[in-house]
């Protein structure tokens, strides 16, 4: 077996020491003569995964008391619609800034609750930056603010926490929660689908300040209310347990590792080099505005666009898979989130070299 370097958008890579804990759990966790997967949610042995798993996002991220933190279902799409349904209670407007296609996203689904007051946009030179904070526009009696941390398909990223003129802040930190430190009091809420940087896809990691919650729109449904999620311990329904635990896993990892701050080192050392390697040669390009350029999502361009699937091609050949952008923007994007190790940046960076000396 020869395990590749996947640099998929998501589902992506999960660390190899958790997929072995996996396999050698699969059968029995514990001493419990049964698999996760077979466990009843509701049983003393599935309680004591998931409050380990959230007492672990607690310490990594150092998320105070006060704030609530929830396991979904839906992805970060169903957030989309469960943030005005939860977070508007009297309010009929809500800002968003508009920094690429997922935040784009956002905005039109939570255009179907409210009024969306677009405080800033970066639409206008094709999503390659993040417009000027002091040329945002906050409406004071809007519900909240919302931004999306990294745009993974535009290779965008927000390098600190904006200002948001008193108003919650509101953030979709799906592919790049877990990467950086960050401060969390300094937010409302906070979601994250896993499958980018913290496991399998299917399941959602909303972190909420308490008050903020318990007052959705008329016609909410029951599995869109957080209060509803809250009190039930994020057990309202059957919840994917298998994934929870995967989550846990990947938690326990990444304290093993260091936690987030040698995550954010490493990060740091990765996207580096790999930028430093487009932009030392004219046979690569990126367009992002280099001080919002994304650490986890890197987006690339041949000088010659026609090479672009040959590049991808061969690539996967030689064990660099998924390097092709995303359908709507084309291109190529290599994404490396946490579990991506600097060997595979490596491996990647010489592949390059490679390539452009034999089509450049
Ligand atoms: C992947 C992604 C989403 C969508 O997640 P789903 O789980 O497919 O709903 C939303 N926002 C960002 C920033 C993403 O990277």
């Amino acid at each position: 077996m020869t395990r590749i370097y996947n640099f998929s958008a998501g589902p992506s890579m999960l660390p190899e020491a958790v997929l072995r804990r996996a396999g050698e759990e699969i059968l029995e966790w514990g001493e419990s003569g049964m698999s996760v997967m077979e466990m009843s949610h509701r049983g003393r042995h599935f309680g004591a995964i998931a409050e380990k798993t959230e007492a672990d996002l607690r310490e990594l991220l150092a998320i105070p008391p006060e704030y609530k933190v929830l396991f979904l279902q839906g992805g970060a799409t169903a957030q989309f619609a469960m943030v005005p349904m939860n977070l508007l209670r009297d309010r009929t407007s809500a800002c968003y800034v508009d920094t690429g296609i997922w935040s784009g996203k956002a905005i039109e689904e939570a255009s179907r609750y409210c009024q969306v007051v677009v405080a800033a946009t970066a639409r206008a030179g094709g999503f390659t930056t993040v417009p000027a904070r002091d040329e945002w526009r906050i409406d004071p009696e809007a519900a909240y603010l919302h931004y999306t941390a990294n745009e993974t398909i535009n290779g965008v990223e927000f390098q600190d926490v904006p200002e948001s003129g008193g108003l919650p802040l509101v953030c979709d930190m799906s592919s790049n929660i877990l990467s950086r430190p960050v401060d969390v009091e300094r937010f409302g809420l906070i979601y994250a689908g896993a499958q980018k940087n913290m496991g399998p896809a299917g399941i959602t990691v909303v972190i909420v300040r308490e008050d903020l919650i318990g007052k959705t729109i008329p016609g909410t449904p029951t599995v869109f209310d957080y209060r509803k999620h809250a009190d039930n311990g994020s057990m309202l329904n059957t919840p994917p347990t298998y994934i929870w635990y995967l989550v846990g896993l990947v938690l326990e990892w990444l304290k093993r590792e260091g936690g987030v701050a040698a995550m954010n080192a490493r990060n740091i050392r990765k996207a580096e080099k790999l930028y430093a390697a487009i932009d030392a040669s004219s046979f690569y390009s990126n367009p992002i505005d280099p001080a919002f350029r994304s650490r986890m999502n890197v987006p690339f361009r041949l000088a010659d666009a026609s090479l672009e699937k040959t590049f991808a091609a061969e690539a996967a050949a030689q064990g660099l898979e998924a390097l092709e952008g995303h359908r709507s923007i084309g291109g190529l994007r290599a994404s490396i989130y946490n579990a991506m190790p600097e060997a595979g940046v490596d491996a990647l960076i010489a592949f390059m070299a490679d390539f452009e000396r034999r089509y450049g």
